[in-house]
């Protein structure tokens, strides 16, 4: 018998049918014996409504009320799916993210988790061997008493925090794929599922572009040492053999993993933005000028690029910012013109961040290399590129993602037979 955290997205209680389809999941785990807790997601598309019904209301609004809104999908799945598993005989009950509580920081809209009480949710998987279904994404602040939300895709990090709380066996994410494959499978179909990831290279994977886990929950997975299984929520529940190996893909240490790769996967985001900024006094103090206005404004700056200059006197320097924030990161710099000293600001959003990632780095040289050539062999522009330990990400014109991640995936042998 053991203990499980079982966590379902949007697509996967799409619809009250699918909503049956996880009762009928969740089932055959607690018939198996097992301490269950089931972590949801809203209905596929709720989320995206509620967001936006905030912004037509008012364009600038109070994130304690968009938490308010928005933190209201979740609650809708977790009352439904335990009527559906009461409808089966299971016994369960549904938990919002103030009831348990699951305390968070104040930031609202990208809240973290502080805390998580799982003791009474223990207390009745003995007494009464019920089931709790927690609403995801949500939390409370403690000191104001006020909802919170983790930032999209946080219930995968609700249902990690969970498994921590509870001292859970496992934390299955069931998703719309059945596992972590070495790009995403809708951009690549020749991409492969990974038997086994390494934490590091997930957490790589995750927060350079690969949505099918949230950031945080691989941080926490990491810290909190839960193994945690990326699965499908589509294969019937009466195909799985209860007492198999369950199939999906292994969050897990590096040295769990038997056959490593060079590169494991190749994870791309749209959601970038360049900047270059034009003749700069190539002197002490410009890049703090520059970075330090950035910074106070809270924009994160990614990629960074600075030519020695030629004559002694001026460079060009690049670097790139998430693309929400591309206006606010150009009039900033702008508004310290006169500290920093350019001729011209230049900006460009049709761009694509492509990261190579794989452990394997490490201790191979040259894996970089080869991709500058494939890339310059189909014509493809690179206009900034970063390195670290284990991964390297290329900044290239959007028009070209598809062809670059292909491109990448079968030159690092990453095609499936
Ligand atoms: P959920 O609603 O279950 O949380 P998400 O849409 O957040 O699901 O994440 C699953 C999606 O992540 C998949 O449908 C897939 O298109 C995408 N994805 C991106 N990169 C990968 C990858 N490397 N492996 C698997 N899926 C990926
Ligand atoms: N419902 C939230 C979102 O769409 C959280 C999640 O699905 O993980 O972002
Ligand atoms: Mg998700």
């Amino acid at each position: 018998m053991a203990r499980l955290v079982m966590k379902f997205g949007g697509t996967s209680v799409a619809d009250i049918e699918r909503i049956r389809n996880v009762a009928r999941h969740v089932k055959r785990e607690a018939d198996a014996g097992h301490d269950v807790a089931v972590v949801v997601s809203a209905m596929s598309g709720t989320t995206d409504r509620l967001v936006q019904w905030c912004r037509e209301t008012s364009v600038l609004h109070d994130a304690r009320e968009y938490d308010t809104v928005v933190a209201s999908g979740e609650q809708i799945t977790s009352g439904l799916l335990a009527i559906a598993l009461q409808a089966i005989g299971v016994v369960a009950r549904s938990w919002q993210g103030w009831q348990l509580p699951i305390l968070t920081s104040d930031a609202h809209a990208s809240a973290r988790i502080l805390e998580v009480n799982g003791d009474e949710l223990i207390k009745r998987f003995r007494e009464r061997r019920e089931v709790a279904v927690i609403s995801g994404f949500q939390g409370l602040h403690r000191e104001t008493g006020r909802v919170t939300t983790l930032g999209r895709g946080g219930s995968d990090t609700s249902a990690v925090a969970v498994a921590a709380a509870i001292r859970a066996d496992r934390c299955d994410i069931y998703t719309d794929v059945d596992g972590v494959y070495t790009t995403d499978p809708r951009v690549v179909p020749r991409a492969h599922r990974l038997e086994r990831i390494a934490f590091e290279e997930m957490l790589e994977l995750a927060s350079l572009g690969a949505k099918v886990l949230h950031v945080r929950s691989v941080e926490l997975g990491m810290v909190r040492r839960v193994p945690i299984l990326v699965r499908s929520s589509f294969v019937s529940p009466d195909d799985i053999d209860p007492h198999a190996a369950p199939p999906g893909t292994l969050i897990c240490d590096e040295e769990d993993i038997v056959e490593q790769q060079v590169v494991t996967g190749i994870a791309f985001s749209k959601d970038e933005a360049q900047i270059s900024i034009r003749n700069v006094q190539d002197k002490p103090g410009v890049a703090a000028n520059i970075f330090g206005p950035l910074a106070d404004a809270n924009i994160n700056v990614d990629m960074i690029v600075q030519n020695v200059s030629a004559d002694g006197a001026t460079t060009d320097l690049t670097f790139t910012v998430p693309a929400a924030d591309f206006e606010r990161a150009k009039s900033t710099i702008a508004n310290a013109r006169a500290q920093i000293g350019y001729a011209r600001l230049d900006g460009a959003t049709e761009v694509t961040k492509v990261s190579v990632i794989g452990v394997g780095m490490r201790s191979h040289a040259g894996v970089a290399a080869k991709a500058f050539r494939a890339l310059a062999d189909r014509g493809i522009n690179i206009r900034a590129i970063t390195t670290s330990e284990i991964k390297f990400s290329l900044l290239i014109d959007a028009v070209y993602t598809e062809l670059a991640v292909r491109t990448l995936h079968s030159l690092y042998g990453l095609d499936k037979p």
